[in-house]
């Protein structure tokens, strides 16, 4: 049986801002730690319950947050940041299910820990097909276009209330509780870590009861950036709409195609950020 774990960071146990998980800050060293423990806490359930192939796929910051000598031996693991299917970069139809770790709630939910969606610097907000979706949201619908349940996701509170209304029967895990986007309640990791290993055996256990997001005849993505300059040099894309001043709509049949041009808009926002040096 094959697993598929996409990894983030903000959603860890203990965890709480952004000091412990940007590259160089005080507490980043121990947030690796940290995020290690917690994946191979759910590779450990999930193969108590039979899995036998774990593909770990790095979705935070620069992803390369794992500490890779101490990863779970069993899984292999995509480690470096240009990756067309970015937080969900690897995944295939092969794969019987998904796990989410670490993940956080979208931008604008309230008190979530360190809440964003996928670039807080240029992303105000994520619609798809018309729904308001976070990275989990939008991660388990990449899954289910390649026909892959989501079936564990583990963050604070918050992101597991997020994806239970998103995700019909997913198991999930709140290591802590958001107080702010900066304070956190949570649970002693080692605690934290042996939920998250039940969890995963049991979600695997049943992992057919959980289904696959539907797959959409045509999928419609808008995104309303932080600036009207990032909206404004995403737009120049063939097939790109600019909504209003900060929002532009793409529309594409597949999403699995959709995702890479999705990438390849927020690069450019990131440029279209700021004043170009020469
Ligand atoms: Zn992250």
């Amino acid at each position: 049986m094959k697993l598929f774990i996409s990894v983030d960071m903000e959603g860890i146990s203990g965890i709480n801002d952004w000091d412990d998980v940007i590259p160089g800050k005080r507490g980043y060293e121990f947030g690796r730690k940290l995020l290690t423990q917690d994946v191979n806490a759910a590779i450990e359930g999930a193969m108590e319950a039979g899995v036998t192939d774990i593909l770990v796929n790095e979705s935070h910051g620069p992803m390369k947050n794992v500490l890779v000598d101490e990863l779970h031996p069993k899984a292999r693991l995509i480690r470096g940041f240009f990756k067309p299917m970015c937080m969900m970069q690897g995944i295939d139809e092969s794969f019987d299910a998904a796990f989410f770790i670490g993940y956080h709630g979208m931008a604008g939910a309230a008190n979530a820990v360190m809440n964003h969606t996928l670039l807080g610097s240029c992303i105000q907000r994520v619609m798809l097909n018309g729904k308001e979706v976070g990275e989990a949201g939008l991660n388990a619908a990449i899954a289910g276009a390649y026909g892959v349940p989501v079936v564990l996701v583990t963050g604070d509170t918050q992101t597991a209330a997020e994806v239970e209304e998103g995700i019909p029967g997913v198991y999930t895990v709140a290591v802590k509780e958001g107080i702010n986007a900066f304070t956190a309640n949570s649970l002693h990791p080692s605690v934290a870590q042996e939920m998250i290993r039940k969890q995963a055996k049991i979600a695997i256990e049943n992992h057919k009861n959980v289904r696959p997001l539907p797959v959409q005849p045509t999928n419609t993505i808008e995104i309303e950036f932080k600036s009207t300059n990032m909206a404004f040099v995403v737009s120049w894309i063939p097939g790109t709409e600019l909504l209003d001043g900060r929002t532009i709509r793409y529309q594409a049949n597949d999403l699995k195609a959709m995702i890479p041009v999705f990438q390849a808009m927020l690069l450019l926002a990131v440029q279209g950020s700021k004043p170009l040096e020469f």
